[in-house]
């Protein structure tokens, strides 16, 4: 039956990962060995004491009933301590912390709360598909910031135009950065926090990539910038920093007046995380942190292997501050999409188009840390016998 679809979904870009889906589909029908670096999910398993207090938490029949629509107390104290260690920020954890079902779930609700038809949200470009997507369900007007290399991948606040700033509600910005591996300064956040304070603009930072910082480097939270608690929120989530995409939880943090209208948003949507899965969230940020040192450690060595194997091979790629992605640039005369096409046909290696997180990707392809060291070793093996 022709079933009309709302003017939402007509409008949705194309899924970014379809074509390649169907290439990788069928080279490893055709039983090539396909390395994927394609997607952004931690390959190595959430360490054991998590787990453990899943299963303990599971068992507790009071852990069984509706969860709390903000999220459990001892949770949201929990993430407050650790915004306090990690970062030397106070927060509340009843007026200024939301739990969230994964931070995909909150970044797609939040416009709702903040957005109505019409309504502008900034919106860096490449980028994370969300921000736009959601502003767009939300009937709002995206104008995207383009993130270029001359401007260390930053949005350039002052190309925005003036009728433009005046009338955005909302600016999304992420750092570390997927897809670039780009990190902020704290100069940077300061501008933001002036231009939000001028513009009346709310400032929403996913920051799903601070503990994933290389060779000592210690990404910052926006929220430590002063200023910053007046005029936005910061998005976080467990799923890079304790390889736990699966579990689905996350975080929203900052100002108590943007969080409540959030809050109210989401207890008309959903009803919560599961509480055994707070309670294991609490166990990853209470516990010792050596789980996430491990980790950048193993990123550290995956990126001594790729970088120079890629190098080696012609391709101008540089370690990332932060984050498990390169943002490597495509040989001269290539699209990324070519490109992407080529290093699966002729290596079976799955990367992603810069261009499918939107135009000024373009002349980019995105690597995720996501396989051994021993598996990117073969992988550059196989870039450098190509012919680029
Ligand atoms: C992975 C990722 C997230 C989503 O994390 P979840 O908490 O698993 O939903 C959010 N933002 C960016 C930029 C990401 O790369």
């Amino acid at each position: 039956m022709p079933f009309e679809q709302a003017e939402r979904l007509k409008k949705l870009p194309p899924y970014l990962f379809q074509e390649i889906d169907r290439l990788k589909a069928e080279l490893i029908a055709e039983g090539v060995d396909v390395i994927n670096l394609g997607v952004g999910d931690p390959d190595l398993p959430t360490p054991r004491h998590i787990i453990e207090k899943l299963k303990e938490a599971a068992e507790d029949p009071a852990n069984h009933q509706y969860p709390s629509y903000s999220g459990m107390n001892r949770f949201r104290s929990s993430v407050a301590d650790w915004y306090r260690s990690r970062f030397q920020v106070d927060l509340n954890p009843e007026r200024e912390v939301l739990t969230l079902i994964g931070s995909k779930e909150g970044i797609a609700h939040f416009p709702l709360a903040y957005i109505d038809q019409g309504d502008i949200a900034l919106v860096p470009s490449p980028a994370y598909p969300v921000y736009h997507i959601a502003t767009m369900f939300a009937g709002g007007q995206t104008h995207f910031m383009p993130l270029l290399e001359e401007n260390d991948f930053l949005p350039d606040l002052n190309s925005i135009p003036r009728d433009v700033a005046k009338k955005a509600k909302v600016m999304f910005i992420n750092y570390p950065n997927n897809p670039t591996g780009a990190v902020a300064t704290q100069e940077f956040f300061q501008k933001v926090i002036a231009f939000a304070k001028e513009n009346n603009t709310i400032i929403a930072h996913d920051a799903a990539y601070t503990e994933m910082g290389f060779h000592g480097y210690r990404p910052m939270s926006f929220l430590e910038v002063p200023g910053a608690k007046d005029v936005g929120i910061e998005f976080h989530s467990l799923s890079k920093t304790y390889n736990m995409t699966g579990w689905r939880l996350g975080f929203a943090v900052g100002n108590a007046e943007i969080i409540s209208g959030f809050g109210q948003i989401k207890s008309n949507i959903d009803s919560g995380a599961f509480n055994a899965i707070q309670e294991a969230g609490i166990a990853a940020l209470e516990d010792d942190q050596s789980c996430v040192k491990e980790m950048q450690k193993i990123y550290e060595e995956r990126l001594d292997v790729l970088i120079p194997g890629l190098n080696k091979a012609g391709l101008q790629a540089r370690a990332p501050k932060a984050t498990f992605y390169v943002w490597c640039p495509v040989p001269k005369g290539s699209t990324s999409k070519e490109f992407t096409s080529r290093l699966l046909k002729e290596a079976g290696i799955v990367t992603t188009p810069g261009s499918g997180f939107g135009d000024p990707g373009e002349g980019y392809v995105r690597m995720a840390l996501t396989v051994s060291k021993e598996r990117l070793q073969e992988a550059v093996e196989r870039i450098q016998n190509m012919s680029l």
